[in-house]
């Protein structure tokens, strides 16, 4: 103890505060920077990990314990997020010195295991110092970074439970280890090229395996490097064969492929980043972050076919950056599996599922427990909102705001991940991806048995969508358990409340492709007064009648078609093979099916405007018709109709539409105006309902919502109407976030609405 403090403590009363330190602060460092900060001020006492947090116990100066309170709030470890900190005066004991008490004594100490972080700036100064003993190591990390959910197995978080676990430290390794000063102290990843994992080139003694890669990648070549959550696949975002090729061997139609940069600055070059890009693209969970694309971008076209934006991320693994620095320029770094299967993760299981596609393997040993793609985010209205969680963000809770029991929300079909709540915390998954694959069920199985084991959540409650023929709705009756069906889209709007903190009733816009209505028709385009109890659909989109089920999602001239005849206008604008047909079964009312879907009627737009008659990814044509949209205030009659279940005409916006292209107007305006156009409609949706209703807040939720465009619009007609509008930040807008409304929705009821047995 320094003299100062020593005679501080002497002179001054001495007092006793334990101070629970509540946010994301396990596995970033927290425990090391309170003993740090605590001894500096001359305090004794201990601190240590709960299920809630940290808890710090000291005892000193009521001065130099209120300088350590102040400390957390203002200068926490870079990674940590301190939400709260409860300060409980206690009676003095005399405390010992300052220590820092591990997980395994005391009970109910278990850490949570953090999400994964991006390799920090201290082990990146390290790793580009030659004079380091982990110069130029690619698996270097501390208390701040590093690989967490990926590799931990179970709970308390440590090594034994970790991948890591058949790595023994040498000496240097576990020095740092146990040492309270480290960085590394207790980083439960540590690790040196002497007794750490290592990488290599598949079936070649290449002594620099990163060069080997970087040789095959300048020569147009593809390689599947193994990475945090699992393989990606890799090829120079410059060069237009070479992502020609890799779009063919992985069979990937048009959709987008993602660019990893080596630095910011690069980004900037090719992109416009915005203060909330850069924020989210340095932010530890590194996302890919949908950018627009600069005029004169040297990005390969193929890239993003049709869009305007590209998806554009940073390096997060120290393998990354060493690729990234030794390759220079950009490398498209997708997902490392076959179109819609998912992620490779093994060595042995990639060089198998992935030998038709990569011509190199980068390799290492230091296994992948849990799978996990990249997050992707894209900046609405200034602020970062995530379109796919994953890496980065899983584990990380969702606080519910109230106590529930433990459910198990199985998510939807698409874009699929779930969600477990334990008190009132809930955890969603990473993403799962389309469960029409046995082996993407299969993940799904194998994620939630690690969740369930990471979390000891046993749940006593499964909710599903009421879509009768999902796949999760077959895996939720296959759980044996009491089951719970919610409403597609009172599912997102439930989702949008729980994602913003709230539990008031709203009106729920949920706007998206196909949802399973109660009457078994198509929903999407639903105006709801909903809160997490229930609903009650007070609007939508005038249905129309939606020919050959699936196809007609992924042909969006079977719903120009649809539209052209509800407006009274000749099929036979559309010329496509099988027009005839379709028009018949319309007309005679045979293997339809009637939608008020938003996400049909703008692939009816699309289509008519001669973007797209047939998408080969979800959403595809709309994404093309925003991207091709020039911002106007003008918009096409889109009137609201009817009562008391309101309903916006569609018919005059699809003539309108229609006299613009016979006068060959451009379709980027044709695009501006319907975007307008259908802004307004919500707007004016959302006003009669206040009248009838008196609530002013309004919840913009479902896969529409992921539509820049749109939303920008949408919010600032609402906000002229002085509406309270709630937008999905930290949850997918679209199904991917779906599991976090069926739970809210599911646990309120059994908390809140007795006797509900459903
Ligand atoms: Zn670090
Ligand atoms: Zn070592
Ligand atoms: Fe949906």
């Amino acid at each position: 103890m320094a003299v100062s403090s020593w005679l501080a403590s002497n002179r001054s009363p001495t007092a006793r505060r334990i101070l629970r330190v509540r946010g994301t602060i396990q596995g970033v460092g927290f425990r090391p920077f309170i003993y740090k900060a605590a001894t500096a001020l001359g305090l004794r006492g201990s601190v240590w990990n709960d299920p809630d947090g940290v808890v710090v116990d000291a005892e000193g100066d009521p001065a130099a314990l209120e300088g350590l309170r102040l400390r957390i709030l203002e200068a926490p470890p870079s990674r940590a997020r301190v939400e709260r900190i409860e300060v409980e005066e206690a009676e003095v004991l005399g405390l010992g010195a300052f220590r820092i008490r591990l997980s395994e004594e005391g009970r109910a100490t278990s850490a949570r295991v953090s999400p994964d972080l991006a390799a920090c700036e201290a082990c990146l100064a390290e790793m580009a110092d030659p004079a380091d003993r982990r110069f130029g190591y690619p698996f270097i990390n501390c208390t701040e970074c590093g690989p967490r959910y990926t590799i931990a197995h179970d709970v308390p978080y440590d090594r034994s439970r970790t991948t890591m676990s058949g790595f023994a430290m040498c000496a240097a390794c576990a020095a740092e280890y146990e040492d309270p000063r480290s960085r590394r102290f207790h980083a439960q990843p540590n690790a040196c090229p002497s007794c750490g994992p290592r990488i290599w080139v598949a079936g070649s003694p290449a002594r620099d395996a990163v060069e080997a890669a970087v040789t095959v990648l300048r020569g147009g070549g593809i390689v599947a490097v193994r990475g945090l959550g699992g393989f990606h696949l890799a090829c120079d975002a410059y060069d237009t064969q070479a992502v020609a090729r890799l779009r063919e061997r992985k069979r990937r139609g048009e959709k987008p492929f993602a660019v990893m940069f080596s630095e910011l600055a690069s980004i900037e070059s090719e992109t416009v980043v915005d203060g909330a890009a850069r924020d989210a693209l340095l932010g530890s969970n590194r996302p890919i972050v949908l950018l627009p694309r600069r005029d004169g971008s040297r990005l390969a076209a193929a890239l993003a076919p049709g869009l305007r934006e590209v998806g554009a991320f940073l390096p997060y693994t120290p393998l990354h950056h060493g690729l990234m620095r030794a390759f220079g320029g950009p490398l498209v770094m997708t997902s490392g599996n076959l179109s819609e299967e998912p992620i490779a993760a093994g060595n042995a299981e990639a060089l198998e599922r992935l030998a038709g596609i990569a011509d190199l393997f980068l390799l290492h040993d230091r296994e992948i427990h849990m799978r996990a793609d990249d997050s992707v985010v894209r900046v609405v209205l200034g602020q970062e909102r995530v379109l796919r969680r994953s890496r980065g963000h899983v584990p990380g809770a969702i606080d519910l705001g109230f106590h529930g029991p433990a459910v198990l929300a199985v998510g939807a079909d698409l874009k699929n991940a779930f969600c477990l709540t334990t008190g009132e915390a809930a955890i969603l998954s990473q993403h799962i991806g389309d469960l029409e694959s046995y082996e993407t069920q299969r993940l799904w199985s194998e994620v939630r048995e690690n969740l369930e084991r990471l979390f000891g959540v046993s749940p006593t409650l499964v909710v599903h969508d009421l879509h009768p023929g999902y796949h999760s709705t077959a895996l939720a009756r296959r759980t044996g358990l009491p089951l719970v069906a919610v409403q597609h889209h009172h599912a997102h709007i439930a989702s949008c409340l729980a994602d913003n903190g709230r539990h008031d009733r709203v009106i729920g816009v949920a706007w998206d492709g196909t949802g399973y209505g109660p009457d078994g028709t198509v929903w999407g385009g639903e105006f709801l007064v909903a809160d997490l109890a229930g609903f009650e659909r007070v609007g939508r989109i005038r249905p129309v009648l939606m020919a050959g089920g699936d196809a007609a999602v992924r042909e969006p001239w079977r719903m120009a078609l649809s539209w052209l005849m509800a407006a009274g206008m000749g099929p036979e604008r559309i010329a496509t093979p099988g027009g005839e047909t379709i028009a018949a079964m319309i007309r005679q009312g045979v293997g339809v099916v009637s939608t008020s879907s938003a996400g049909r009627l703008f692939d009816a737009v699309a289509s008519l405007a001669g973007v797209r008659q047939v998408t080969n990814y979800e959403g595809q044509a709309a994404m093309e018709l925003e991207a091709l949209a020039v911002t106007t205030e003008e918009q096409y009659p889109l009137p609201v109709v009817g009562g008391p279940l309101l309903e916006i005409d569609a018919r005059p916006l699809i003539q309108a539409v229609v006299a613009d292209l016979e006068r060959a107007e451009p379709v980027g305006r044709i695009s501006g105006r319907v975007h307008s156009a259908l802004a307004g409609a919500i707007a004016e949706t959302c006003r009669r309902i206040r009248e009838r209703t008196g609530l002013a807040t309004v919840a913009l939720a479902g896969g529409c919502f992921q539509n820049r465009l749109l939303t920008e619009q949408a919010v600032g007609r609402l906000g002229g109407l002085g509406f309270e509008v709630l937008l999905h930040t930290r949850v997918p807008s679209n199904d991917g976030g779906i599991a976090l409304g069926q739970a809210a929705v599911a646990a309120w009821r059994a908390v809140h609405v007795p006797g509900d047995s459903r």
